[in-house]
């Protein structure tokens, strides 16, 4: 029998993963299996990104993200793949607070990020003249949106600035330390794009919205944390990828990438790597440079994403010394209108929050507050010291406690979150439109689609997918045109590129 009909694999694909934040690492592991042999190099000297964990008085905790949506599926549903499903743990309490007009109030029930549907449940929240700005709203005529609009601008036009300023703002301000006037509600706030797409009132459409979403409500918590800190998941995840013969290289930045005849060339400052698809899981800025030779365009829309900063201060007290600040019980923390001039912009009383917290360190209460967002982080420059001085005055003004910390930890987050303006979306489009034209590479993380841990997974699965699925085929095409220019012969083997 002629060798001609026998499968003849020369190659096998090798997909270079730069950046190791949470998406790099998604991708690394949605590429095992696709017999593709894959590489991750990470800047820096750990894996994880926004994912750490760290130490305060002796005990561990998360001075990164700190929680995961559960209501979508991806990044629970990695964290059980890599083996941690018996370290889920919903948060023990959800009773979050407001500080506002001057005392920690119930966050209301029954919002979408911050719009109500019942204006009754923001009593004591507002103002009575800011309830009663709500309740003019059916009479108002219309406000046009168009393909996007600000958050901020559409509901303080239909209900008043109060309800933006003393919700929407600081629940906003949580996801992305944004400015909630600036902020894209299609990107952002999806579900409440669409009602307001639908016209009509808007609280009649936060109220559908609500009914919409109880009657796709899955089971079980909203979100998740992970016993021993949402931090501990990247090195899960690097430890399955490595454990099924990927390579992980951190201290490895890669300074640029070019295409070649055959692929592409990455270069670190001690190697080049070639490689048949690239995955880009770096934040925009670094995005931008890498794809400045190659893709102008897209190295031209990276370049304008902007970023907010923020430092987050961890502390630990003696549990004793707390038990008397009634405020510090029973409730998960609290956020921070920026209207009011504070200097904190939330607070997470761990302790409360986390049982895992509370149980490996029963003699502490560890809290947590955070400074800075976008258009304020002159804070940022501040000393250590000095962030945890104003931390105290802020919470003692809010809460009562008087107690000294035994341990602090600031981390500074510079560059932390990607903001989401109007008109996000489109950018985005145009950067994967652009990014299209090079064969064999995808971005995916924080910049794209979601800055949380779920949407970066997702975007993350969505690049690993589209690249198995390029590689396999260009693969595939290289082995045909072998088999028809090679000699009868050689060992069959079916393609490794995950045909
Ligand atoms: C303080 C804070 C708290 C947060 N809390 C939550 C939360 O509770 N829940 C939630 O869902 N989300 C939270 N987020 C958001 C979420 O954590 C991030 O959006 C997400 O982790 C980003 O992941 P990523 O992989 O896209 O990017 P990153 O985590 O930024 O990872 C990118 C990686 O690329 C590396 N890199 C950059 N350039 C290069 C290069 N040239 N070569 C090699 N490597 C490079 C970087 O060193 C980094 O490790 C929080 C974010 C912050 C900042």
């Amino acid at each position: 029998m002629q060798g001609s009909h026998q499968r003849v694999n020369t190659r096998t694909g090798h997909v270079v993963v730069i950046g190791g934040g949470i998406a790099g690492l998604a991708a690394a592991h949605r590429l095992l299996g696709t017999g593709l042999r894959v590489t991750l190099l990470e800047a820096t000297d750990r894996v994880g990104g926004k994912l750490m964990t760290g130490e305060i008085a002796g005990t561990r905790v998360d001075l990164g993200a700190e929680s995961m949506l559960a209501r979508r599926p991806e990044a629970v549903a990695l964290a059980r793949a890599v083996g941690l499903g018996d370290r889920l743990q919903p948060p023990a309490t959800a009773t979050a607070s407001v500080w506002t007009r001057n005392a920690l109030r119930p966050m209301p029930k029954g919002h979408l990020m911050g719009v109500p549907g019942d204006p009754a449940a923001l009593s004591g929240v507002l103002s009575p003249a800011g309830l009663a700005r709500i309740a003019e709203e059916r009479d108002l005529t219309p406000t046009a949106v168009g393909d996007d609009v600000a958050v901020g601008a559409y509901v303080a036009d239909r209900l008043g600035r109060e309800v933006v300023d003393r919700l929407v703002e600081p629940l906003l301000g949580g996801v992305y330390a944004g400015d909630a006037y600036r902020i894209s509600m299609r990107a952002a706030v999806p579900q409440l794009f669409e009602v307001v797409k639908e016209g009509g009132s808007l609280l009649d459409g936060v109220r559908r919205a609500q009914e919409r979403a109880a009657a796709r409500q899955r089971p079980g918590p909203v979100f998740q944390g992970i016993d021993g800190g949402v931090g501990s998941l990247p090195g899960a995840v690097a430890d399955a990828v490595r454990a099924a013969g990927a390579q992980i290289l951190t201290r490895t930045p890669v300074l640029g990438l070019t295409r070649t005849a055959e692929g592409w060339d990455v270069r670190t400052d001690t190697r080049v790597l070639t490689a048949d698809g690239i995955v880009l899981a770096t934040p925009a800025w670094s995005a931008s440079t890498l794809l400045a030779a190659e893709s102008p365009a897209a190295s031209a829309e990276l370049a304008g994403v902007e970023y907010a900063s923020m430092a987050l201060v961890t502390m630990a007290f003696r549990r004793s010394d707390i038990a008397a600040t009634q405020a510090l019980q029973g409730r998960s923390g609290f956020l921070v209108p920026p209207v009011d001039g504070r200097t904190i912009k939330a607070s997470t009383f761990s302790s409360n929050k986390w049982r895992w917290v509370a149980d490996s360190a029963p003699g502490l209460f560890v809290l947590r507050t955070s400074v800075g967002r976008y258009g304020d982080e002159d804070h940022l420059h501040r000393e250590d010291a000095e962030l945890v001085d104003v931390s105290l005055r802020d919470l003692a003004d809010a809460t009562g406690l008087a107690a000294a910390p035994v341990d602090t930890e600031v981390t500074r987050w510079i560059g932390g979150l990607p903001q989401y303006p109007v008109g996000h979306l489109t950018r985005v489009a145009r950067i994967r439109e652009e990014v299209a034209r090079l064969p064999g590479l995808r971005v995916c993380g924080a910049v794209y689609d979601g800055v949380g841990i779920p949407a970066c997974v997702a975007s993350a699965h969505r690049a690993a997918d589209e690249i198995a699925r390029d590689i396999g085929g260009v693969l595939a095409g290289k082995i045909t045109e072998e088999i028809i220019d090679s000699p009868p012969l050689v060992e069959g083997a079916r393609g490794e590129a995950g045909q």
